[in-house]
């Protein structure tokens, strides 16, 4: 591969695959990739996709095959203790908290057991796939617990007589309530982030990173804006602009031949809802509209 492409890494089939390519493609990246291909090669910038799974990521960019992955924060952070406990310090940087793969690890006993706060892990067996998160959760709290780590389908290993148990991730909980599991308490919060590398990258390379962390903030502010639109009377105004959710100096613009009405014009930063726009409408607005932003640079 050509020494000046960035070389991005992205799962290669997972949660994370779908809204880590449609950020990218908000970006502006146009991609080919041909079926089951490994690399997607940008036609239109210098950035070339790597498709593997989420745990290689933070490793690809340690140690320098990629310059920049996208992975979940639980899985990064994993990735730090364990390298931490083999004496290396982890040389990815994170440099964007991104707003998609949501999720938390948690504890979950099964349905009907006892839990009286995190003093009912002591003694216990626990499955998960994070072993280093969960140790450090119990070492901070003085536990001693023993610590099961799979390398999947924690969710069935109580019935399965192996683990008491479980600390594994969760974002809507129906996995684990048709695991007749409860969740008890959260060890970690999570989101997905965008990764580099600490090294000095060639000039036209940090370049290219620089324009793709403006167009990932651009892409994120525009996820929740909208442009809204309506007429007023000028003494209603101070009210109005208490409404607008998330706005800095909205347009007000003249009506012709309405010498008490204005049109304003804003963008809201977060998300218009109907209750707002009935309010708005109480508040003496008409003629409202609400549009969504397709760009936004800042
Ligand atoms: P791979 O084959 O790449 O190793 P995987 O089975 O480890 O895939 P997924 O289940 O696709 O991974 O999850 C990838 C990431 O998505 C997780 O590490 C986490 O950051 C995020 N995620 C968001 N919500 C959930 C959820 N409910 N369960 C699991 N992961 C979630
Ligand atoms: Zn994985």
């Amino acid at each position: 591969m050509d020494e000046l492409r960035l070389k991005l890494a992205v799962q290669k089939s997972g949660r994370l695959t779908d809204p880590s390519l449609d950020v990218l493609v908000r970006c502006g990246l146009k991609l080919s990739r041909g079926k089951d291909q490994l690399v997607g090669y940008g036609e239109n910038m210098p950035l070339d996709v790597l498709f593997v799974r989420d745990d290689d990521i933070p490793d690809l960019v340690q140690e320098d095959v990629c310059d920049l992955g996208l992975v979940g924060l639980n899985v990064l952070e994993e990735k730090r203790l364990e390298l931490a406990s083999r004496g290396h310090a982890a040389r990815f940087q994170t440099v964007r908290n991104l707003d998609f793969g949501r999720c938390r690890l948690s504890i979950a006993v099964p349905q009907g057991a006892s839990w009286e706060g995190a003093a009912s892990l002591s003694g216990r067996r626990i499955a998960t796939t994070y072993p280093f998160l969960l140790e450090r959760y119990l070492g901070e709290r003085n536990i001693k617990a023993q610590v099961v780590t799979l390398s999947g389908a924690v969710e069935i290993a109580p019935r399965l007589g192996r683990a008491d148990f479980v600390c594994d991730l969760v974002s809507t909980g129906s996995t684990l309530s048709a695991n007749h599991l409860r969740e008890v308490e959260t060890v970690m919060e999570s989101h997905a982030v965008l990764i580099r590398t600490p090294l000095k990258l060639a000039p036209e390379k940090d370049a290219w990173v620089e324009r793709l962390l403006m167009r990932i903030d651009g892409v994120q502010a525009v996820r929740e804006s909208k442009y809204i639109m309506l007429h007023a009377p000028r003494s209603a105004l101070a009210e109005i602009r208490r409404l607008l959710p998330g706005t800095e100096s909205p347009t007000i613009i003249p009506l012709d031949g309405a010498a008490d009405r204005v049109a304003v014009h804003a963008v809201c930063r977060e998300n218009v809802f109907w209750e707002t726009l009935e309010s708005l409408k109480k508040a003496g607005a008409s003629a409202l509209l609400v549009l969504p932003v397709e760009k936004m640079l800042t």
